[in-house]
């Protein structure tokens, strides 16, 4: 056993872009991540397509490209003809991801708030849950973990509903509860790095992509309903909360031991959203896609609980129990005849859109392709529509399941109107599909580098990818030939004092 092993820092900031971060700097907000900056590596990182938190982040952890996992969206088809959807386990995780990779190699590894880690992982170390975490699983691995955070934060937290209307009609609440929020990850944070035996340590910040979701309007001034008046007060808070991260940040860095390597990074960007797209009314408008005309779907029609704007009320107790309990209607598939339609938009928690061809559709031949020249053709028939771009599973992804990609990706003026599986009373709309949320994905987030042995300079096409491979070669790990990415490590020269435990480096 080296004693002084190679150690890395990964901290991951949910949907944070360079066009966030630039102006915080230039302001002085963000002290400390300036500094790690001017004397790191920075670049642009790109995303998957979509680029979307879960499948994301799932690429990071596997340097798998979607094609090969089948993972394109946090809910997921099962076979190429079905289209009922599962959501994500962390047994997808297994045996494929760099903490199982480390761990062989006798790499103790620690893991904080990673997406979908629910229950939490038993990887040789610790894994905290991050907030979308069941409240039927502990929060943490091992046993008597989740006590230990419980104490040092005074009760452990994580979790915020963006939904509840108290911080629409009072913004200050949703920055008060968020602070306290950050505050108890970062104590948690430290806590583990200092307490705890790790070599590689993974933890992810997913209220930052609240806060773009949240607060997009107020800090992007080419934002559509940006109103600098309007945006001062908020402002002031934003920045205030960016300093408790930017604090943070720089009190993990000199609490680090010599020789870790630092990285922050993020799993896509984001961008203004200011319009909505509803995918399964435009289906239906086309003539290709039929709804249900059973008692129920009438009743869930004529209330609009599948309404665009019906959204702002998932948080409604009496909504949920008339959805879910009296009308069993529990998703948007239960509001389609499959067997009549075409096409269909099935549930998805991706802001592109996803598009199904049904077995019907399948076998007329061009349908795809005319399906594609209609969404082509959006900019010129609807007023709002700027862009459309489309992928197709086969031109975008390569690995054994490619199949279970939705049959037509596509993202409308550039991600920044999303597409929703709801009806509306017609398919576009000129406002998001959420009052709340002016804020959404786009693909280029970003890396920064720092620590001994780094020498400043801006890296180029780095892509998420390339992630896991690059981690790897730092533990002189043997890079899996089926991984995607490539190991991009020439910004470092590893410390010769800190030998690989497998000693090849
Ligand atoms: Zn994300």
């Amino acid at each position: 056993m080296v004693k002084n092993s190679r150690k890395i820092f990964v901290l991951g900031l949910d949907g944070v872009s360079w066009d966030q971060l630039n102006p915080l700097m230039k302001e002085g907000v963000l002290k400390n991540l300036k500094s790690i900056c001017a004397k790191g590596v920075s670049g642009r990182m790109e995303s998957i397509i979509p680029p979307e938190t879960v499948p994301a982040w799932f690429a990071i952890a596997t340097g798998l490209n979607p094609g090969k996992t089948g993972v394109f969206d946090y809910v997921n088809r099962t076979s190429r003809d079905s289209h009922t959807i599962v959501p994500l386990s962390p047994n997808c995780y297994s045996q494929r991801s760099i903490w199982d990779y480390l761990g062989k190699n006798g790499y103790e590894v620690g893991l904080f708030g990673y997406p979908t880690m629910s229950p939490p992982l038993e990887v040789q170390g610790f894994c905290v849950s991050g907030p979308d975490r069941s409240w039927e699983h502990p929060l943490a691995f091992p046993e008597g973990l989740e006590q230990e955070l419980n104490d040092i934060t005074g009760g452990y937290e994580d979790h915020i509903n963006l939904r509840n209307p108290k911080y629409r009609k009072d913004i200050d609440t949703f920055f008060t509860d968020l602070n306290r929020i950050i505050k108890k990850q970062c104590n948690a944070i430290k806590y583990l790095a200092e307490k705890k035996n790790w070599d590689f340590f993974f933890a992810v910040f997913t209220f930052t992509d609240w806060m773009e979701h949240m607060l997009c309007k107020y800090y992007d001034t080419s934002h559509p309903d940006h109103d600098p008046p309007a945006s001062r007060e908020v402002l002031k808070k934003y920045h205030e909360t960016w300093a408790i991260i930017d604090e943070f940040i720089g009190g993990l860095k000199s609490m680090l031991s010599e020789g870790t390597l630092m990285m922050i990074i993020s799993d896509h960007g984001s961008g203004p959203v200011a319009s909505a797209f509803y995918a399964n009314t435009w289906l239906e408008r086309m003539g290709w896609l039929r709804k249900k005309r059973g008692w129920k779907q009438r009743v869930a029609g004529n209330l609009k609980l599948f309404d665009g704007k019906s959204h702002s009320r998932y948080g409604s107790r009496v909504f949920r129990i008339l959805r879910n309990r009296i009308l069993k209607i529990k998703n948007i598939m239960d509001m389609i005849d499959v067997e009549s339609s075409l096409a269909i938009s099935p549930d998805h928690n991706v802001m592109a859109g996803c598009l199904h061809l049904t077995q019907a559709g399948k076998k007329i031949p061009g349908f795809r392709d005319k399906l594609v020249q209609e969404l082509r053709e959006l900019p010129q028939k609807i007023d709002g529509i700027e862009s459309v771009e489309i992928y197709l599973p086969e031109e975008t992804y390569h690995g054994e399941c490619v199949g279970l990609s939705p049959d037509i990706i596509f993202a409308i003026n550039k991600y920044g109107c999303t597409v929703e599986v709801d009806f509306n009373d017609k398919p576009f709309s000129a406002s998001p599909s959420l009052p709340w949320r002016s804020g959404g994905h786009a693909p280029m987030g970003i890396f920064i580098g720092s620590g001994d042995g780094v020498a400043p300079q801006t890296l180029e096409r780095l892509h998420i990818l390339d992630m896991a491979p690059t981690i790897l070669a730092f533990y002189c790990v043997p890079v899996p030939a089926n991984m995607d990415g490539n190991a991009r490590l020439s910004w470092v020269t590893p410390n010769q004092d800190r030998p690989c435990r497998s000693g090849s480096g």
